[in-house]
């Protein structure tokens, strides 16, 4: 039954319509794929009873003839996405046996469309985080390993969970939440594809907040097709979600294979880093001879302010993540430790429900939020977002319809390997992918190829706002150009 779990999500979709096989036998063949991994720890809850249940029901659909987009589709969930009923933790200890009584909308719209859950899967605490370390529940391992080595190697973060189940065809596709890179990074870590839309594509309600002027849900999955037939059911309006934007969600994957011909797309000379691995620089350019090939034609850009993203968003993040994480007080969710009274009890709560990463950015932004230093930090860096903005804006309306960059500045490292003596050694992960948060704007990685060390690499697609199209044909061409990558063989069952 293993093949089941080797399927496309497009054609596992095909072929429950054409009867090949029942939503049953597909959800089991996962169910018990999960199973056998644990020794990647990607799934911090499993579901099966929840999945099989849905898989009888759509069962019973498709032999009514009355299958829904995803009917039957056995998916991976994020555990930022509150389910109901179901614990969701954020990966951290404060929320600990925190069980919603309602749905995020994005789940919400992938059960109504027919998914089916296998369970909730792990990641960086409160997504912060470039490699899934963070979690309180340990880390993810990646099923990918160095050439000619077993030292157990990160799926990247925050995503980490979502990334390797991926990969590891533990689920056909997952859900996961993008607010520096937390999409695109691990998808580019395990050869998958991931794609950040544009700021307000989905709905956040119910998906536990970092820094809401930069989160953004979306799916990561196999190929960029798969890709596509998620976001159509994660995107949509949402009256609950204030900055969620009232447009008719497309027909995603329609864009799959269309034609790039006369497509503008910019390269700009400031993502090529100092001392960038040369591997990186490579793969950037294999990229551009690649769109080439397929009619798009190629021109040179800048975007002045980026290497101010970074230092920006590692205040706008944490300002935002601190006023957010705040209610989580030992009151209503979750942990309680109690005190004498109730200032020790919240201070007990909070020491110890939340790990060192995220008491870190708790403690960053209260200071650049205070008074005082208000103005020298989190003003200054809401000015160098604007600025960023602009850069994207004018390279947009010189003509270019998307940017293409790698995704990260080097291959997936080991478990225990960065950051901990320096925690700006693990930010710099992100150094490709905050600019696109910091704008709002759409973002797709696809896998470019193998590096010397045997890990993939990825490329990203930057697209105008809203037209995550543009970036489904782009990536679809480039899927199309790049040595295509063998999943790893599972050493872990
Ligand atoms: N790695 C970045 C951070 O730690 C981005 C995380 C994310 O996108 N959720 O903040």
């Amino acid at each position: 039954m293993t093949e089941l779990t080797r399927l496309s999500l497009a054609a596992a979709r095909d072929g429950l319509n054409a009867k090949k096989f029942t939503a049953t036998e597909l959800t089991r063949a996962h169910v018990d794929a999960v199973e056998k991994a644990r020794a990647l720890n990607a799934y911090l809850k499993e579901t099966p009873e929840k999945a099989l249940a849905a898989a009888a029901e759509s069962d019973a659909r498709l032999a009514k003839g009355e299958a829904r987009p995803l009917e039957g589709l056995p998916l991976g969930i994020k555990d930022l996405y509150c389910t109901n009923g179901v614990e969701t933790t954020a990966a951290s200890r404060i929320l600990e046996g925190f069980k919603p009584h309602y749905e995020s909308t994005v789940t919400s719209q992938l059960w109504r469309d027919g998914a089916v859950m296998l369970g909730k899967l792990n990641l960086d605490e409160f997504a912060m985080g470039s490699s899934n370390e963070t979690s309180a529940y340990g880390p993810v391992v990646s099923p990918w390993r160095r050439k000619g080595s077993d030292a157990k190697i990160v799926p990247g973060g925050s995503s980490g969970g979502s990334a390797a189940a991926v990969a590891a065809h533990l689920c056909l596709a997952a859900t996961a939440t993008d607010t520096g890179g937390s999409i695109r990074q691990p998808a580019a870590f395990t050869g998958t594809v991931g794609i950040k839309p544009t700021y307000g594509r989905c709905s956040r309600w119910g998906i536990v907040a970092f820094a809401s002027s930069l989160d953004q849900a979306g799916p990561i999955a196999r190929d960029v097709r798969d890709t596509a037939i998620m976001l159509r059911s994660m995107a949509g309006f949402d009256p609950k979600d204030s900055t969620s934007v009232d447009r008719p969600v497309p027909d995603y994957e329609a864009a799959v294979g269309a034609s790039v011909k006369g497509k503008k797309i910019g390269i700009p000379k400031e993502y090529r880093l100092d001392g960038m691995s040369q591997e990186i620089d490579a793969l950037w350019m294999k990229g551009v001879e690649w769109l080439k090939a397929a009619g798009a034609e190629i021109v040179d850009i800048s975007l002045p302010h980026t290497h101010h993203a970074l230092p920006a968003y590692y205040i706008v993040a944490p300002a935002e993540a601190s006023s957010n994480l705040a209610r989580y007080d030992g009151v209503r969710y979750g942990l309680r430790k109690p005190g004498k009274d109730i200032v020790a009890m919240y201070e007990n709560t909070r020491a110890a429900g939340f790990g060192a990463e995220v008491r870190r950015r708790i403690m960053i932004g209260a200071y650049v939020l205070s008074a005082g230093y208000y103005d020298a930090y989190y003003v200054r860096a809401q000015k160098i977002r604007t600025l960023i903005r602009r850069d994207f804006e004018a390279a947009f309306h010189a003509g270019v319809d998307a940017i293409l960059t790698p995704a990260t500045p080097s291959t997936a490292f080991g478990i225990g390997e960065k950051g901990s003596a320096d925690p700006v050694e693990m930010y710099l992960n992100d150094v490709f992918t905050v600019t696109v948060n910091m704008a709002g704007l759409p973002g797709l990685v696809v896998p470019g190829g193998l590096a010397s060390d045997g890990l993939p690499l990825g490329l990203q697609l930057i697209g105008r706002p809203f037209e995550e199209e543009t970036l489904f044909s782009l990536g679809s061409a480039i899927e199309q150009a790049a040595p295509k990558i063998e999943l790893p063989q599972d050493w872990w069952a």
